[in-house]
């Protein structure tokens, strides 16, 4: 079972080899043993669990099970579900049990999926590295010094280190894409609507898209089938027409026209990075891909914009967490504001702050103008760049990450070089667009490299098609860090 894809786990059920309880409890085992090592999850409840694997059991007899009953997920802990503590890795939320579950619980729920746990997470989905959690940092499957990327860093580690066949994540500026290239497994980020927002805690709403991680394209069409989808309660869902991502994931992919942006593969990229990127082009042209140079002049931009729109969402979305309605409250205070005051600044962490601070600033009358009007232009730019290249092109690649799995505490210091390790995924988030990351090989001292892929609007079934395409010539999303069997 280690190494199944959600498929085969879902094959197994149908014939009966296997029912949900054992699947369920052969990956509790697992998340109480190697995920305690690796500090993936936050919170297990094997009651839950266990009683969702009954009832998909019940369901599989009746012969009325889909393609994803009574398999084991892991959700990213900014993800409410009813009855689970719901702590968006952090102290503010503490003691938080969600009372109703978010959109994506519910789907995955109404399609018999059990929950196998909640994962560790950067603060409020705030971080390249997993090290902002109240929780403590995650440790890498491929390397238990070096740090699995962020936000999502729980789920991909859970799914590189076969902890649960995928989890769900959400993704502002690569916070699925950049931590799935790091741990060696696939993430996707859809287009921006696709999937609710409804139930997930919100970071920076305009930017915030949940997605799944899972070893293959094709299960990661699989979850996408139930995540996406018109949902009233988020103003943002797109009411489109019900898609099947499974649908091209065999088709062959002779005359596709990849774009290969200049600005992807300059100076900033890694050695290693570079390298295994490009050996997974020329596999590409391999398969009958056309590759065109494509240009993205303002992606440059992207960071510095990306570091005025997000803190100034998310200091208006955390203003909620003071003390009054739920989580945290301060112990001693001596008036409302003051057990405000304590409760925010007890309650948050250093990442937190500084986001709220520079937020606040970039909104503060005499400063809206200057940085928030003038980032919200350029944002426009670096969409039309984008519009511009899938002219030319079909899908556009190019690196995730500048580098591979850096050391835990190498960067924690320096916000700034952290914040560069997105440089290759927040163009996407600003321009609405989705994205993926695909294991294509190992850099220096063994450690997993991404590659990613860029489509145009509502494109997830082609992106998922080169992936799949690309999986079925490779055999390095099948590749489990060592010691994991
Ligand atoms: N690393 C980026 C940040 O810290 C992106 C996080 C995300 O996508 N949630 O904001």
């Amino acid at each position: 079972m280690l190494n199944f894809t959600v498929k085969q786990l879902a094959a197994d059920l149908a014939a009966k080899r296997a029912s949900s309880v054992e699947v369920t409890q052969y990956f509790l085992k697992r998340i109480n043993a190697m995920g305690k090592a690796l500090n993936a999850f936050i919170s297990v409840d094997e009651e839950q669990s266990l009683a969702a694997a009954r009832a998909a059991d019940r369901l599989i007899a009746a012969g009325k099970a889909g393609p994803l009953t009574g398999i084991p997920l892991a959700h990213k802990d900014i993800f409410c579900a009813r009855g689970w503590l719901t702590t968006c890795g952090s102290k503010i939320l503490s003691n938080f049990v969600a009372p109703y579950d978010a959109h994506v619980i519910e789907r995955f729920n109404a399609a018999g999926a059990v929950i196998a746990g909640k994962t560790n997470m950067d603060e409020f989905a705030m971080g390249s590295s997993n090290e902002t959690s109240f929780y403590g940092p995650v440790r890498n499957p491929w390397d238990t010094a070096a740090v699995p990327g962020g936000s999502s860093g729980g789920s991909a580690a859970a799914v590189a280190a076969r902890l649960a066949p995928a989890a769900t994540g959400t993704d502002t500026g690569g916070s699925i894409r950049q931590p799935a290239a790091l741990t060696g497994v696939c993430g996707l980020k859809p287009t921006y609507g696709v999937v609710s927002r409804y139930g997930m805690i919100a970071f920076a709403s305009s930017l915030d898209q949940a997605g799944p991680f899972a070893k293959t394209a094709e299960d990661l069409a699989l979850m996408l089938n139930a995540m996406a989808g018109f949902d009233a309660r988020d103003s943002t869902s797109l009411e489109r027409a019900p898609e099947d991502y499974t649908c091209d994931l065999a088709k062959p992919l002779k005359g596709l026209r990849i774009g290969l942006p200049s600005e992807f593969f300059a100076d900033g990229v890694a050695a290693d990075v570079a390298k295994a990127v490009e050996q997974a082009i020329a596999e590409l042209r391999k398969l009958g891909c056309d590759t065109v140079e494509v240009r993205l002049p303002n992606m440059q931009l992207s960071v510095p914009v990306y570091y005025v729109l997000a803190p100034a969402e998310a200091s208006s979305n955390l203003s909620r967490f003071d003390g009054v309605r739920y989580g945290y409250r301060a112990p001693e205070y001596a008036d409302l504001l003051d057990m405000f005051r304590k409760t925010r600044a007890q309650g948050f962490g250093a990442e937190v702050k500084r986001r709220i601070l520079i937020g606040t600033y970039v909104l503060s009358h005499g400063y809206y103008d200057a940085y928030y009007i003038k980032a919200q232009r350029l944002r426009r730019l670096i969409a039309q760049d984008f519009v511009e290249a899938f002219g030319k092109c079909d899908v556009i690649l190019g690196p995730t990450s500048p580098t591979t799995a850096f050391r835990i505490g190498e960067k924690a210091g320096d916000p700034v070089q952290m914040y560069l390790s997105d440089i290759y995924t927040i163009a996407v988030n600003l321009a609405g667009l989705p994205g993926m990351s695909i294991p294509c090989g190992f850099g220096d001292r063994n450690h997993p490299v991404g590659l990613q892929l860029i489509g145009n609007y509502f494109a997830e079934a082609q992106m998922l098609n080169v992936a799949h395409q690309y999986q079925q010539a490779t055999g390095w999303h099948l590749r489990m860090p060592p010691g994991t069997g």
